[in-house]
């Protein structure tokens, strides 16, 4: 028979340990926030290297959007912003600006539209550049904005995960047809109730329907995508690209071999391809408690395309920061319930997709391309400057030791870094 001394501090005991195991392991939760960033006035838009053209209307509204998860302390941010690309010395200035989430775990990615204003800074061709400073300032003001609020909204969530391949004419690779990656990715957050709030899109394709020579400033395909997942209840959207180089692109080609290039044709693009993920995700099991799991580390490419370090060499933007030689970005790992994620700073070729998806250690494998950064085209050596087709992406790489670094380092930071969990 215990004294009620003792059975007072079992009490207490089992009150401590029990508060002890909350606290550990707080309820999982998520927030998304959203801002428009389409310029007024419209401002040129840029397709690739090279002077921007001038829009004089737009289709679609161009915005950048936050997904904050937390699970405990451990807070992570995913942002996508409707640009060609987001260079690090921007994302650096938005992570300046951010409360209460490092910037290691913080992951800028650019859906990689093509008729949206240039956030680089590329030569015009007549000694300046077609960026408008005050412009991209304001956008890092508003990325920082919705990145904040977004974290200021958590609320307690499930998710759902799911792979598949995505049906029907979305995307296809220019440079031969059937050589692409038709798996999407989707990561939803529902509420309480049950009820979806927000629904990532992982999937590799060159939103390029529009380009970047009609005179329209657009997020393309993205917009409508955005727009269908809203209508069809899977709340607010946030589209992450993937391994989309050499060249996987937006299959719009019409009848008579010619391309279809309207905004109508985004808007079909855009809604079966959000068909398609709400599809897949629908019947994913739930995740009550997903861990979280997020490191980063710093990659170096050498520099030795010559149009490469011409562009940084002359950028506004603070691109490399003056040693044009050489080029250092953030390279993020993050699992996310039974999923991982890996980001890839440019555009890299499909292969180079399946081959690290193939090795990295999820249920679900998903790519964040142009992400932290976009460098150009990363090809392996034996595909850089092979092909006639590949002259252009070999160009606009970085180099030939592109693609094997990028590879050796992601697979070594997967290696050493935790397994997700296992739902199967
Ligand atoms: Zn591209």
């Amino acid at each position: 028979m215990s004294k009620p001394t003792d059975v007072l501090k079992l009490l207490l005991y089992l009150l401590v340990a029990s508060l002890v195991t909350i606290s550990a392991r707080a309820e999982f939760r998520a927030g998304i926030a959203v801002r428009v960033v389409t310029p007024e006035p419209l401002l040129p838009v840029s397709g690739g290297i090279g002077p921007s053209k001038p829009a004089q209307k737009k289709a679609g509204d161009l915005t950048v959007r936050a997904l904050v998860l937390a699970d405990g302390e451990i807070r992570v941010a995913i942002v996508s912003a409707d640009f060609l690309g987001f260079p690090s010395a921007l994302g650096n200035r938005v992570r300046a600006k951010v409360k209460g989430i490092p910037g290691e775990n913080i992951l800028i990615g650019a859906t990689h539209t093509h008729s949206a204003p240039d956030c680089y800074g590329f030569p015009d061709g007549k000694g300046g550049t077609g960026a408008d400073l005050k412009y991209i300032d304001s956008v890092c003001v508003r990325m920082a904005e919705a990145i904040n609020e977004a974290a200021t909204n958590l609320r307690p969530a499930r998710l759902k995960i799911a792979t598949g391949d995505a049906k029907g004419k979305i995307a296809y690779n220019y440079y031969a047809d059937r050589l692409y990656d038709p798996r999407c990715h989707v990561i939803q957050a529902v509420d309480s109730d049950g009820r979806p709030f927000a629904t990532l899109v992982n999937y590799a394709v060159h939103p390029e329907v529009i380009g970047s020579g009609q005179g329209i400033c657009s997020p393309d395909l993205i917009g409508p995508l955005y727009e269908r997942l809203q209508e069809k209840g899977g709340g607010v959207g946030i589209f992450m690209n993937s391994a989309q180089g050499g060249m996987v692109t937006a299959d719009n080609r019409g009848p008579a071999g010619k391309d279809t290039r309207n905004w109508e044709e985004c808007v079909r693009i855009g809604q079966l391809l959000a068909d398609e993920a709400l599809r897949m995700v629908e019947s994913a099991p739930e995740q009550g408690a997903p861990r979280l799991f997020c490191d980063a580390r710093t990659i170096s490419f050498p520099v030795d395309s010559p149009q490469l370090r011409a562009v940084m060499a002359s950028s506004p933007v603070g691109l490399g920061s003056g040693d044009t030689t050489k080029v250092s970005t953030q390279l993020n790992i993050l699992n996310i319930g039974n999923a991982q994620i890996l980001t890839i700073p440019g555009e890299a070729l499909p292969n180079i997709g399946f081959y690290l998806k193939r090795n990295m250690r999820g249920e679900h494998n998903l790519l964040f391309g142009l992400t932290n950064d976009a460098f150009g085209y990363i090809l392996t050596r034996v595909d850089w400057s092979s092909f006639k087709v590949y002259d252009y992406v070999s160009r606009t790489c970085l180099g030939e030791k592109t693609g094997e670094i990028l590879i050796e380092e992601a697979l070594r930071f997967v290696a050493e870094s935790p397994q997700p969990s296992k739902l199967k």
